[in-house]
């Protein structure tokens, strides 16, 4: 026989909807005859902090309450409310140990913790729009409420004050009087760092540890509340998205649910101990047509990432969410007998055959009749494709019901202002433009229909947006991250162009985008490479010659026309090339630009390295009224050039100098056209 899991556990969410604690000790019973020996217990959340602490009171006395509810097709005001006093968890703890079952308390860090800042604002980040008006209070990410909607949101409380930190250790140490057993989750899914960048705190805190992400800072706290427990002789489980920003010391344990499944794998090959509840087989709050008990007989009791490293797997767990889970019934009709069938399967009873495991389950949930909780009937345990749609979809019905759908988008929004910041930060757009471009974001002034901002903010928010969005689900998502960000990282260039010629922050070269969505335009390295399209012939000729095709060449202007870096973009894009776009691998590489110039030979030492560029080149074409120089070299924009007064012009540079004589006399800076012949 197969040994039992040391770890054959339940979750129990109660912030969502309160549960007393005498419908908890049926369930704990009910738990008892599934075999389970733990109960992860979730007493803290956005929509309600459920655990008495004597040294901050206002957590339950405000964090305990909430309005009217808007989970979605379910009761608006049921179990809303209500909290455990501290007798009252010694006594649960206590009827739980009679049972075998040890209780883990999870305090969420450093997210999922609106119901806390609602009762100790002054734990949150500092407020980095003061004035704000108040409207949309629920909405506006910038305020803190007892949540009353599901979601995730950006309250998170702030890793840059040390207060922060001791509130929390108070916390932990009443946490740690009141429960024996030796782990405590401290959370960590779901962050969302947008007060996290904005916070001069945390942004100080980063600087201070050489911290590199958000994340990492995520990483930094979590570790610091890991070491105190581990001070007090506790051990602390986090969820696996605290993974994101680094490996953790081994008095940890990571619940793995969803996402970084490259680090989940790493994580237990480094010899760390994991506890499995993946979303896939575990989540009990989903439906049966999702999960169903024959389901999860099938799921391999051994996760792919824990294969050979059986020991380090402490075993199952089975989170019960409760945003559409009002009341026990509810609770034990998603729970049993899922439970059950977990329990056998921790407990290493996996029957061979479905009908033997089907009849053990049954027995049990008999019993588990007995206490008045009943379980879904057995029409729900093996369920035919057709029923399990429509039961998914009823679910989903909850979830997207009419009232919910205003909080449903509003949450929509944090997260894509989450990830479009994230993106910001990694490409290095300047920091004050890219906070106006978040606040557009938050006062929806983003969306086409409304007048254009002068300094293009708009714009810019709305393109990298879409960037997001195609790299989860479009074009991009196929292509390497590193090509990626490159070519992402034109946006702060053109914003740094603005700022330079128009001494504003603007973002105005609204093309780009559409040519990158469409998987047209890389910048790989130094140089930037268009699949070009040239339509062939004129309108109303007989005759079309097919369209011709190339690769158009694009220097930007922060590139350095170095010999090796060329070439390493070059050899990098012909990979890149050869495989993501195997039909323009071979074609003629072009580029049309000043920089081919003829006048430059005039101008230039022989050594120089735009020279060397040119000498690439077979110039075709040249084009000598052209002075698109200008704004490179002078940095004089579009429209300033027709007032421009060549006298007035800067001469720093022997090429501005040699322009400047140049265009006294009446020339032009001039452009050509070349094809690549050979490497630079
Ligand atoms: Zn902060």
């Amino acid at each position: 026989m197969t040994e039992p899991f040391v770890h054959r556990g339940f979750m129990l969410d109660v912030s969502r909807h309160f549960m007393p604690v005498p419908e908890i000790k049926r369930l704990l019973t009910a738990a008892a005859y599934c075999g389970l020996n733990r109960m992860h217990w979730h007493l803290t959340d956005d929509q309600g902090w459920r655990l008495e602490i004597l040294k901050y009171p206002r957590l339950t006395e405000i964090g305990a309450f909430r309005g009217d509810t808007h989970f979605g097709g379910v009761s608006e005001a049921e179990n809303n409310c209500g909290f455990y006093t501290q007798q009252e968890v010694r006594d649960l703890v206590a009827f739980a140990a009679s049972l075998g079952i040890d209780v883990i308390p999870e305090i969420e860090i450093p997210g999922h913790a609106a119901a806390m800042l609602a009762a100790y604002p002054e734990m949150g980040c500092r407020r980095m729009r003061p004035g704000r008006p108040e409207k949309d209070a629920e909405t506006n990410p910038y305020n803190y409420y007892v949540r009353v909607s599901g979601g995730i949101f950006p309250d998170l409380v702030c890793a840059g004050r040390k207060e922060t930190l001791r509130f929390l250790k108070d916390i932990l140490d009443e946490v740690i009087d009141l429960f024996p057993f030796p782990m405590i989750h401290i959370g960590g899914d779901e962050a969302l760092k947008v007060h996290w960048r904005r916070c001069p705190d945390c942004q100080r805190r980063m600087r201070k540890h050489s911290l590199g992400s958000e994340d990492e800072l995520q990483h930094w706290l979590v570790l610091k509340i890991g070491e105190y427990l581990h001070s007090r002789g506790r051990e602390t489980i986090v969820w696996n998205d605290v993974l994101e920003g680094g490996f953790l010391p081994d008095y940890f344990i990571v619940q793995q649910w969803l996402g970084n499944e490259d680090k989940i794998p790493e994580w237990v090959a480094r010899g760390g101990r994991v506890i499995c509840s993946d979303t896939r087989c575990w989540y009990f709050d989903y439906p049966y047509g999702a999960i169903d008990v024959y389901k999860i007989w099938q799921t391999p009791r051994i996760p792919a990432y824990a294969e050979n490293h059986e020991q380090l797997l402490l075993g199952l767990e089975a989170p019960l969410w409760t945003e559409r889970v009002t009341n026990t019934e509810r609770a034990a009709f998603m729970l049993f007998p899922r439970l059950a069938a977990l329990g056998l399967k921790a407990a290493g009873q996996d029957a061979l055959i479905w009908p033997v495991q089907r009849n053990r389950i049954a027995a049990i949930q008999e019993k588990i009749d007995s206490l008045g909780l009943y379980g879904a009937p057995p029409e729900y345990w093996q369920m035919p494709e057709e029923a399990a749609e429509q039961d998914r979809q009823a679910d989903l019905n909850r979830i997207y019901a009419p009232d919910a759908l205003p909080f449903v988008r509003a949450q929509e929004k944090i997260i894509r202002l989450d990830e479009t910041e994230r993106l910001m930060r990694k490409i290095g757009i300047p920091e004050d433009f890219l906070l106006q471009a978040g606040d557009i974001v938050m006062d929806g002034q983003d969306s086409p229909e409304t007048p254009p901002r002068a300094d293009g903010a708009d714009v810019l928010i709305r393109q990298l947006t879409e960037a997001v969005e195609s790299r989860k689900w479009g074009l991009w998502s196929r292509l390497p991250e590193d090509v990626w960000l490159d070519t992402m990282k034109c946006y702060p260039r053109f914003i740094a162009e603005h700022r330079r010629s128009c001494g504003t922050d603007a973002f105005d070269r609204g093309g780009w985008t559409v040519r990158q969505a469409g998987a047209r335009l890389f910048r790989i390295g130094e140089l930037g490479y268009e699949l070009l399209e040239i339509p062939s012939g004129q309108s109303g000729e007989a005759e079309q010659p097919a369209a011709k095709r190339c690769i158009s060449l694009h220097i930007p202007s922060d590139a350095k026309l170095r010999q090796d870096l060329l070439n390493k973009s070059l050899r990098k894009a012909r990979a890149f090339l050869a495989e993501y776009f195997p039909d323009w691998a071979d074609l003629p590489v072009v580029c049309d630009s000043w920089l081919l110039s003829p006048r430059l030979k005039e101008w230039l030492p022989a050594d120089s390295r735009i020279l060397r560029f040119q000498a690439a080149f077979d110039v075709e074409e040249a084009d000598l009224n052209d002075d698109a120089a200008l704004e490179w070299v002078f940095h004089i924009a579009g429209e300033q050039r027709a007032a421009m007064e060549p006298a007035a012009l800067p001469e720093d540079t022997s090429l501005q100098r040699r322009m400047k004589a140049d265009l006294l006399a009446g020339g032009k800076p001039g452009s050509a056209r070349g094809t690549l012949v050979r490497d630079f």
